[in-house]
Formats: C-alpha cells, structure tokens, sequence
C-alpha cells in the first residue's frame, strides 16, 4: 500500500460512512477492518503464539491475514482460533505464493535467526513488506542482501526492536536527547537468562548464529547505541564458558565495552547462564537516569536520579506493528529500519572478533551500509 497517511484516513473515513448508510454500523466497522493491513506469521512458535498473535488482535492498523508453517496440526488450530481462511495458509514449500495473496500486505518473520535472510528476500520478491525479528540475520553479509532485495522491490524492512516504542525506552531518549540530567558520560547495560532445553536451535550455531549476545545481549547493545544515537568507536570483550557441553557451539556469558564519539564509554554483559540481568543505566554530568527491568514484555520501570517515573502500560508488539503500518501508509522507513538491524550485526561481529582475537576491535573506519 502506497496510499499516503491523509489519503488512508479519508478513505478509511468514505467508507465507514458508506457502511453506515448501506448497511448500518456492523458493515462501517468491518469496512474499517478491511483497511487494516494484513499480516502473515510466518513461523508460528512462542513468539507467535504467546506475543505477536494475541497482540495482532489489539492493533489499530494490522490484522493477522496469513500465516507459514512447517506443521500441518498447527494450520489447523490456527486456522480456527484465528478464523483463517484454507486459502491463505502456507507451508515452507508453497511459501511463494503469497505473492498472489491480495490479503497480505506485510509478512512477519519469526523463524530461527538463520531464516530470517532467506524468507525475508522471498517475502520481499513476493512483494510483500517485511517485519524481521531480531537478531536481523546470522551475518552483516545476509542484512545487506535483505536491504538490497527490499530496496529493489520497492518494499520498507523493519527489524522487530520493540523496545524503541516502549514508552519507558522512548522517555530515557528524550533525557539523553535533550541533556536533561547534562550529557551522558557512562552506561551499563546488560540482558540474559538461565536457558533451558540443551537441544533447543538457540544453542546450535548454524540455527542461531551465536548465543546469548545474538539473542538477549543484542538488546544492551541496542539501548547503548539509542541512547548516544551514535555507533561504537571501538569495541573490546571477553566471553566464559561454565558448561562447555552445553555451550559447546555458541556463547554462554559475555561481558564488552565499547567507546562511542561523543567519548561515551559503555559496558554491558549477556549470558545463557543465570537470570536476574535485565537493565540498563547511564549516568550524566547531573544525574542518572536507567531502567531495571528494562527489556521484559510488561512491567518495565523507569528510575532516575529524580525519581520514579510512571507510564502506561502497551503491547509492545501491537505499538511496533502498528507504527510499520503507519509507515507503509506514509511511505516513509521505519525508525527500526534493516539498517538498524545491520549497524547491530556489525557490532555483534567486532564482538566476536575481539573475542577471538583477545584484543580491542576498532570499528571508526568501517561503513555500515
Ligand atoms: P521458537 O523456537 O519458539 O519458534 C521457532 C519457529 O520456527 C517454530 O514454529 C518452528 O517450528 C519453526 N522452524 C522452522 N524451521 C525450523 C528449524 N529448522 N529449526 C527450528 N525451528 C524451525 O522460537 P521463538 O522464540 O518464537 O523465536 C523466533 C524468532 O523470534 C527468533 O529470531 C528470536 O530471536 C525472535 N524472538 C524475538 C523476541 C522479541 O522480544 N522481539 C522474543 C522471542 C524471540
């Protein structure tokens, strides 16, 4: 869709009219349900199932149109619970043919990390914009294959970073943007968990692309980097491994800090291996400001040096689906665009490398796009 904001607004507003004459309020309230835009899971394992489903049915722009998956039971309680037509139900192989799907607009990919660069590149050929969930992809190499192939078929990639429209999240950019506490000089940040089942895709390399910083330490690195509005100088880090079976292909415990412009230092940690680790906190020339927990799907609290601030609740995930949906309306790129997911990736990488190479990484040279 292609339709600018006004445009989408007034047609929304002719035809709610339309149904209110012909047919009374039921048809004014569906014709507005058809203007939402479709969205197809594809991928329908806990996120799906627990977070993005239940939150397509709260948004204001989006509805779940669509959906992918490898299992034929779940086509069918999906189907029901969702009261998704046959005809709009794929599986991995007839994945393609969503291109001649009308009710899809945008298509939502929330497969293991090192899906994401294969299904969004088809998604995109297929026509259809795209949510990726994050990490963007197993490599910086695969996020630039993705904005190519959006770029090229004129389609808008966003990376699912739900936290930029947590309302906490967004509070503490203002305080670093407009310096109310002074500049920031230092910030801490850190996100991990005990995980679970050893022979789950998150602990095998090839699926998952690297351990706890790919999947939970990624949202550190992210607040650092939103919260300067800068991307990392330098990076140096150092990893451990506890449980070298479990860990055997990918990172369990991690600590690195990384050097920004402005001469912010940040040092953040991630681990596979313990639960309590889930805030962030930058201090500035007059106060500190910071959020523990931070990174949760609910109950998030924002503390400063000024107090405790309280905002509303939101389903993260209803707020970023709707904002895409605003942006597709627009024509304009989402603030979580794949180049969002790509400066990460690249930051990720110098992680690893400086890991590998016992060393500090600098990164001041590098282009991200
Ligand atoms: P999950 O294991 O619960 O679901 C993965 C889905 O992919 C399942 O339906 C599975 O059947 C399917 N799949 C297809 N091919 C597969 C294969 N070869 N191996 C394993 N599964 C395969 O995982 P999830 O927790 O839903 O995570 C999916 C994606 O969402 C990941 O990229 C993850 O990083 C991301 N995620 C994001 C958030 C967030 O808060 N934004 C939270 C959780 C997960």
């Amino acid at each position: 869709m292609s339709t600018s904001r006004r445009e989408f607004i007034a047609s929304v507003s002719a035809a709610v009219a339309v149904g209110m004459t012909q047919g009374g309020f039921h048809s004014a309230a569906s014709a507005a349900e058809d203007k939402k835009l479709g969205v197809a899971l594809v991928g329908l394992g806990s996120l799906s199932n627990h977070q993005l489903a239940p939150a397509l049915q709260k948004t204001q722009h989006c509805r779940l149109s669509a959906i992918v998956t490898g299992t034929p039971e779940k086509e069918r309680t999906w189907a029901d619970r969702y009261q998704i037509d046959q005809r709009h139900v794929y599986n991995y192989d007839s994945f393609d043919k969503i291109a001649g799907d009308d009710s899809i607009d945008i298509v939502y990919i929330v497969l293991p990390n090192s899906m994401h660069a294969e299904y969004t590149i088809r998604a995109a050929r297929a026509g259809k914009h795209v949510i990726c969930e994050k990490p963007m992809a197993n490599t910086s190499e695969e996020c630039r294959q993705m904005i190519a192939a959006c770029q090229e078929a004129s389609r808008l990639l966003a990376i699912g970073y739900r936290c930029q429209f947590e309302p906490r999240h967004m509070r503490c950019m203002e305080f670093a943007r407009e310096k109310s506490m002074g500049a920031i000089k230092m910030i801490e940040a850190g996100f991990g968990f005990k995980i679970g089942d050893p022979n789950q895709w998150r602990l095998k390399k090839s699926l998952a692309g690297g351990g706890a910083l790919m999947d939970v330490g990624i949202y550190a690195l992210q607040a650092c980097r939103y919260l300067t509005g800068e991307e990392p100088l330098s990076i140096v880090a150092q990893e451990t491994k506890t449980d070298a079976q479990k860990f055997a292909e990918v990172d369990e415990s991690l600590t690195w800090t990384m050097r920004f412009p402005s001469g912010v230092l940040a040092y953040c940690s991630t681990s596979y291996n313990f639960n309590g680790l889930n805030r962030f906190r930058a201090f500035a020339d007059n106060g500190w400001f910071g959020m523990d927990p931070a990174y949760s799907y609910n109950d998030n609290r924002l503390e400063s040096s000024q107090g405790s601030t309280d905002l509303p609740q939101q389903d993260q995930f209803a707020t970023e689906m709707d904002q895409f949906a605003k942006c597709i309306q627009d024509n304009r790129p989402s603030r979580v665009s794949g180049e969002e997911g790509l400066k990460d990736l690249i930051a990720i990488e110098a992680i690893y490398r400086s890991v590998q190479s016992q060393s500090l990484v600098e990164l001041g040279s590098q282009k991200s796009a």
